[in-house]
C-alpha cells in the first residue's frame, strides 16, 4: 500500500482501515509520528508538505476529511462523518467527541508503515487525551509535537503585504512576490487589493484568539516532554532545516 493509498483511506468516507502493513518498499526505517501546531498564515502548510516528503510521513488533516465528506453529502458516510457533516451544514462547530470518533475510525492508519503529521487535530485538551487513548489502542506513541510560532508583529507584517487581483484572484506579496507595476496585476491588468482577512487588525484578533485557544494544548504536551517549539521566522528553507535538525536531535528522526 502506497502513501497515496493511505491518504485515500484517511479521506475515505467509509473510514476504511489501512490494509496489512506489507509491501512498503519506500517506507521509512523509523516512521515519524508528529503533531503540527501553528497559527494560520505562518507557513505551517509549506512545512507540512516538506516534512511529509522528507520523512515519508502522511500529512493527515482533519480539515481534508471534513471537506471531502461535505462535498459528498450523505453518500455512504460513517456515523462520525455523517454527524460531522450535520454540524457543518448547520454552521455549527463539530464537537470534540465527533472529531475524536472520526480519528478513531481511522486509527489503523496511525499505526501504519509510514509516519504521520497530524494537522488540525487535536485542537483541545480533551481531544489530546482521547488521541493518547487511540494511540495506545494501536500500540503507537507520539515522537513529538512541533509548534511553529512567530511574533504577532511579524505575522502582521507578512500577511498585510499580501495583495489579490480583483479580476482574476491572482495573488502577490509586496515583498516576496511584488507585481511588475505597483497595484496592477501582471496577468490581467486588474486592480490589486488587500483582503479584509489580511488587514492588520483582523490578523491581530485572529492570532490572539489562536494563541489563547492553543495555550492549554501546548501546556499539555509541554508537561509530557513532547512539545518542540520552532521559530517560523525566515525563509521556508531555513525553517525546514531548523526542523530537521531538531527532529534528529530530539527524536532520532532522519530523512527517509
Ligand atoms: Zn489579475
Amino acid at each position: 500500500m502506497s502513501m497515496e493509498q493511505y491518504l485515500e483511506a484517511w479521506i475515505g468516507l467509509g473510514g476504511q482501515a489501512a490494509p496489512a502493513a506489507t509491501g512498503h518498499a519506500d517506507a521509512p526505517a523509523k516512521p515519524a509520528r508528529l503533531i503540527l501546531l501553528g497559527a494560520p498564515g505562518i507557513g505551517k502548510g509549506t512545512q507540512a508538505t516538506r516534512l511529509s516528503q522528507g520523512l515519508k510521513a502522511l500529512h493527515l488533516s482533519t480539515g481534508d476529511v471534513f471537506r471531502a465528506a461535505k462535498s459528498n453529502q450523505n453518500k455512504g458516510l460513517t456515523p462520525a462523518l455523517q454527524a460531522a457533516v450535520g454540524y457543518m451544514v448547520r454552521g455549527e462547530l463539530v464537537p470534540d467527541e465527533t472529531v475524536v470518533d472520526l480519528v478513531r475510525e481511522r486509527k489503523a492508519i496511525l499505526a501504519g508503515a509510514y509516519g504521520f503529521l497530524l494537522d488540525g487535530f487535536p485542537r483541545t485538551v480533551p481531544q489530546a487525551e482521547a488521541l493518547d487513548g487511540i494511540l495506545t489502542d494501536v500500540n503507537t506513541k507520539l515522537d513529538g509535537v512541533l509548534s511553529y510560532s512567530l511574533p504577532i508583529e511579524k505575522v502582521i507584517e507578512r500577511i498585510s503585504g499580501r495583495r489579490m487581483c480583483k479580476q482574476c484572484s491572482a495573488s502577490y506579496h509586496l515583498k516576496a512576490m511584488p507585481p511588475k507595476k505597483a497595484g496592477v496585476c501582471d496577468k490581467c491588468g486588474g486592480e490589486l487589493y488587500l483582503r479584509d482577512d489580511d488587514k492588520p487588525e483582523t490578523v491581530r484578533v485572529r492570532m490572539e484568539a489562536y494563541e489563547k485557544s492553543t495555550k492549554p494544548l501546548a501546556d499539555y504536551y509541554q508537561r509530557r516532554g513532547l512539545l518542540i517549539e520552532i521559530s517560523a521566522d525566515g525563509a521556508a528553507d531555513d525553517i525546514s532545516a531548523r526542523t530537521m535538525k531538531i527532529l534528529k536531535e530530539r527524536c532520532g528522526l532522519v530523512p527517509a
